[in-house]
């Protein structure tokens, strides 16, 4: 068993607090009986359970508890920690206490979601998880967080639409920017498209006035055909090499280096392209809805589809086809060049293609037009409405059945069409349909940009869908996992250009937050070393992914023998603790998470060698 150095009349003062989250919780988990069994513990003082410990009245009751009672460390058994610990450890500090002598402990999430349909077995988890989370608050120490100086300029890797917002509000919260771009000129998708939803503003228009606020800005230096090809540093001070773009990199040095406190990523999509003869694509008469937004917004005066189009025949009928790369099934479609499935919707193809078709019938009322869908996601307010349009303005909607995918084929040559679009359509009870057209649309993904270099310079990490990953969609969405790298526009995702602005502006606004004051205060969950256990043998260093974190200097013992020991730098450590794992002389801890801890909240958690569930007896024990 662990020592929670706590025997004795010196025991701990601890305080827990067992969230009822308004039914969430308590509607599954027995509440007040894991509120009895916490506080049948030797060290815990109080223990209460309340209905929304994230109320006013929910954090007034601990810091007065705090203050009166004399507590010395607290529990919150409620939801998970990423939505409310960083509040009740602000709670602990208000109330006097050093904020990390809090624990959290999750029994919503991990308990009253997830085991619904067992209540008894649920409450036994939850009473063990808030036992285990008594344990290692018995152990946790006082820690102050890291502070680095701050420097008090942005880099921001991307010229497209996010880079350029990102870009412009940062140097009106006053930050100085630099701005690089791999291509030749700013602008990213958004220089190329047509008109622009919601305000029908031409993309070129768009970017040539922000591109122009850009440059009168004399707080953004832009770079052109410049990438980036290194970074070391951490928040608050990175060193991030530039080169100029040619077209053999390998061996070519980084030419020079910038120091910037954070790093804005917006380095956008990529276009799905593909494979050569699915759904016709390599025909000249199949294009994407890129390639065919520019065609229809570059001739808006024009009448004849075929003019407008640039079209070499007659265009009579067109079939627009949705989810093309999106949304793959296995075994139904084939991975693409990065060997995985896209099985995420694209969000913004639904929207462009219903408003190309609609605005495609209203051009040339002539021509026929035929929307082949599987769902229709016309998912932001107002947007259903253009679905509603383009079927008022004469679209015929065709929806596939989710595992089966149209087909294009050129038509033999006695036809009068060039090609066939074959499908099945769930609207007509499973009709099987051949529609001869002149031109197909495909409503291509949005694919991850390249962000693999950048990826493995800055360990910034990437879903499953390969964008750079978010540390938590709604409540941290610009933010990576690696303090001080923000992320931009669809560098994350599917955006459309309204959302790409917002995240744009939420990411700038955060790195003027983070770089306001002279200092980045950081967690301070990095790795320890402790002097008279390590032997100087190196497999930290040699395991530690994070360059700089951990290394080995000259230690003179007392003998005036000097020998080499572990040295952590505190800002450039992640507190990952693969050097805990490979310490051979259990030298190293991460601090907050120490190994004493982990094995204190395991012997909790297994204590009672009865077996599960265990009996409670509220009555045996005295509860506030
Ligand atoms: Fe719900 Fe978390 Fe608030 Fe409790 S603290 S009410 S679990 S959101
Ligand atoms: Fe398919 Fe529509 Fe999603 Fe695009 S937005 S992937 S077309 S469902
Ligand atoms: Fe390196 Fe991780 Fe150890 Fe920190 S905790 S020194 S980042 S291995």
């Amino acid at each position: 068993m662990a020592d929670r150095g706590s025997e004795g009349s010196d025991r701990r003062r601890i305080g827990v607090y067992v969230c009822h989250c308004g039914g969430n919780i308590s509607d599954v988990v027995d509440v007040e009986a894991v509120a009895a069994r916490a506080g049948a513990d030797e060290d815990v003082v109080v223990a209460w359970h309340l209905q929304f410990m994230c109320s006013d009245e929910g954090q007034s009751t601990i810091e007065q508890d705090v203050r009166e009672l004399g507590l010395d460390r607290v529990v919150v058994a409620a939801c998970t920690p990423s939505l409310h610990e960083t509040t009740f450890r602000r709670v602990v500090a208000r109330a006097g206490l050093n904020p990390y002598l809090y624990q959290h402990a999750n029994i919503r999430e991990q308990v009253s979601w997830a085991h619904v349909h067992d209540q008894a077995a649920a409450t036994e988890k939850a009473a063990r998880l808030v036992e285990a989370a008594i344990a290692k608050a018995a152990l946790l120490r006082e820690l102050d967080e890291v502070r680095v100086d701050a420097v008090h300029r942005t880099l921001v890797v991307g010229g497209g639409v996010a880079g350029l917002r990102a870009a412009l509000d940062l140097a009106r919260w006053g930050m100085p920017v630099v701005l690089v771009e791999r291509s030749n000129e700013l602008g990213g998708h958004v220089l190329r498209l047509g008109r622009t939803y919601p305000t029908d503003e031409p993309g070129r228009a768009l970017i040539e006035r922000l591109v122009s606020q850009v440059r009168d800005e004399p707080l953004v230096e832009v770079r052109l055909s410049t990438e980036v090809c290194q970074v070391t540093g951490y928040v608050g001070d990175f060193h991030v090499g530039l080169r100029a773009v040619r077209e053999e990199t390998d061996g070519h040095p980084c030419d020079e280096e910038v120091e910037v406190g954070a790093i804005v990523v917006a380095t956008g999509f990529r276009d799905h392209e593909p494979a050569r003869g699915r759904y016709g694509f390599g025909h000249p008469r199949v294009v994407t809805l890129a390639d065919y937004q520019r065609r229809l917004y570059a001739a808006e005066g024009e009448a004849d589809p075929a003019r407008a189009l640039g079209i070499d025949g007659p265009v009579r009928a067109i079939a627009f086809l949705h989810c093309v790369g999106s949304r793959q099934v296995e075994g139904v479609d084939e991975p693409g060049a990065s060997g995985r499935l896209n099985t995420y919707c694209s969000r913004v193809c639904c929207t462009a293609t219903v408003r190309a078709a609609a605005e495609t019938r209203r051009r040339f009322p002539a021509v026929r037009v035929v929307d082949v869908y599987r769902d229709i996601r016309t998912y932001a307010r107002d947007q259903e409405q253009e679905y509603r349009r383009a079927g008022e303005a004469g679209v015929v909607f065709v929806r596939v059945p989710t595992d089966e995918r149209a087909t294009v084929e050129p038509a033999p040559r006695e036809d009068p069409y060039p090609l066939l679009v074959r499908t099945r359509d769930t609207l007509t009870f499973g009709a099987e349909l051949e529609v001869p057209v002149d031109l197909v649309v495909l409503a291509t993904a949005m694919e991850p940009g390249p962000v693999e270099d950048l990826v493995a310079m800055t360990k910034a990490p990437t879903g499953a869908d390969g964008f750079l990953l978010e540390v938590h969609p709604k409540l941290r969405p610009v933010e990576s996992a690696i303090p001080g790298i923000l992320l931009a526009g669809t560098a994350r995702g599917p955006m459309d250009i309204a959302e790409s602005t917002t995240s744009a502006s939420a990411a700038a606004a955060k790195v003027a937050t983070l770089l306001a004051g002279d200092q980045v205060e950081m967690e301070p969950f990095v790795a320890r070393v402790d002097l008279s256990r390590c032997r100087g043998s190196g497999e930290c260093v040699a395991t530690c992914p994070y360059p700089g974190a951990v290394g080995l200097q000259d230690v003179e013992l007392d003998e005036g023998v000097v020998v080499p020991r572990a040295y952590v730098n505190p800002v450039a450590c992640k507190g990952c603790g693969a050097c805990v794992a490979v310490c051979p002389n259990g030298a190293v801890d991460v601090q907050g998470w120490e190994m004493s801890q982990y094995l204190a909240m395991v012997d909790a958690i297994t204590a009672d060698p009865a077996g599960f569930p265990r009996a409670i007896d509220p009555s045996e024990v005295t509860t506030g």
